[in-house]
């Protein structure tokens, strides 16, 4: 049976929550929402989904992820008055 409310590529054509941003906010955000059956959630993420990347998953090995694009959107802050000498890239 078809569904009732085709969208493209399998999408809905209208959901109840929107979340911008699939990390461990949105993730979370959209785990708890979706408890209730009837609540209809869509995740927009703009990364790749990286399941099973060693990098993600050794904490180790995190400072590596730095300055690599697949990982890293390269948002600076302002330098930090009480922070570290340095500030993320
Ligand atoms: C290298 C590293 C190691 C870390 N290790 C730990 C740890 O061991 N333990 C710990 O507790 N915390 C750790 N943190 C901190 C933790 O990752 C963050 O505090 C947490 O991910 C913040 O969650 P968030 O949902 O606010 O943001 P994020 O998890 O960053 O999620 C934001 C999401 O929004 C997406 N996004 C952004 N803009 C858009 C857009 N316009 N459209 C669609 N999607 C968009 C991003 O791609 C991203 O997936 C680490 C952080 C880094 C950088």
């Amino acid at each position: 049976m078809a569904p009732a409310n085709p969208g493209i590529g399998g999408l809905s054509q209208s959901y109840d929550v929107v979340i911008v941003g699939g990390g461990q906010a949105g993730i979370t955000l959209a785990s708890r929402l979706t408890e209730d059956k009837s609540i209809n959630v869509l995740v927009i993420e703009a990364g790749e989904a990286n399941l099973g990347d060693q990098l993600i998953m050794t904490p180790a090995l995190a400072t590596q992820m730095f300055g690599k694009d697949k990982y890293d959107w390269h948002f600076q802050t302002e330098p930090q008055v009480f922070g570290p000498p340095y500030h993320f890239r």
